[in-house]
């Protein structure tokens, strides 16, 4: 059974003493593709992991082009008046990365394109500079030509707006992927019908509340539009869930969707791994 990791973070510190060992048993193994996600700052090392390793692909971002907005966080951001702020840095990161892509070839997405409010309260100014900022980041994978990798944390409303607004292409299979998904089934369906994937991690081994509601999401989505990811080394499927998470892990909830599903696990597998391959475009 060969599987697509669609997400994870290879450069997390948590990989520091065993990274090589680590991608070097998983290239040997049933883990026939991971696309690790980091900023530009760790590029040179992240194009030297793909280098070396033909498994492995790269979901880049250009963060750093929103710093300029800090100072107007909390009571004053004005779209308007401090928006045009962000148009130079902007292009200067649309134009680097488009010469990255006409030469790697292994990167492959842009993102985490990202909304998050679960560590900030939702004050008016706070809602408006957080999408803003977002819709900003969708606007750079589309420039860049790249599906985006779209982060949600506490903004389903909130990014479901603006994602519905945001013109974006179809890659080969999809618009783009809706990372570690988590709201409701109803929407997945709706981002499926705008063009989405949804992905599925390992949370949906777990009975927490996160790992109900994944559990409705995967009954109803068809796995047609369902790809798969650990986010490792966060995310650890049961029964692992206090140790690190890897590519390795991702067959446990390939096995707990194949469950749900009523299909076998290699189902499962061949049919995310061809989703993840045509929206990553990768042959
Ligand atoms: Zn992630």
């Amino acid at each position: 059974m060969k599987y697509f990791d669609a997400h994870s973070h290879y450069h997390d510190r948590k990989f520091s003493k065993d990274r090589h060992e680590l991608l070097d048993k998983l290239q040997r193994s049933d883990v026939a593709y991971v696309v690790d996600c980091f900023g530009m700052d760790k590029l040179n090392f992240g194009l030297s992991l793909a280098k070396k390793y033909p498994f492995y692909y790269i979901c880049i971002n250009a963060h750093g082009w929103e710093k300029i907005l800090d100072q107007y966080a909390k009571e004053d951001f004005d779209i308007k008046k401090h928006g045009p702020l962000v148009d130079a840095p902007i292009d200067e990161a649309v134009a680097t990365l488009k010469n990255l892509c006409k030469e790697n070839k292994k990167i492959v997405a842009y993102g985490e394109c990202y909304i998050d409010f679960r560590k900030t309260e939702k004050t008016p100014a706070e809602v408006a500079k957080r999408s803003f900022v977002f819709s900003k980041d969708l606007e750079i994978a589309r420039r860049v030509g790249l599906p985006p990798v779209i982060h949600s944390g506490n903004a389903d409303n909130e990014s479901f707006e603006i994602i519905k607004k945001a013109d974006m292409p179809d890659y080969g299979h999809g618009k783009g992927m809706m990372h570690c998904y988590l709201g409701p089934p109803k929407m997945a369906l709706d981002y499926i019908d705008m063009g989405y994937l949804i992905s599925i991690t390992g949370l949906v081994t777990h009975r927490s509340a996160h790992g109900k509601n994944l559990v409705e999401v995967v009954k109803r989505i068809p796995l047609s539009h369902m790809i798969i990811e650990t986010d490792c080394p966060y995310l650890t499927p049961e029964p692992f869930r206090h140790k690190r998470n890897d590519s390795g892990l991702l067959r446990l909830t390939i096995e707990a969707i194949a469950e749900l599903k009523n299909v076998s696990p290699q189902e499962v597998a061949e049919i995310t791994t061809s989703n993840a391959k045509a929206l990553y475009k990768i042959k």
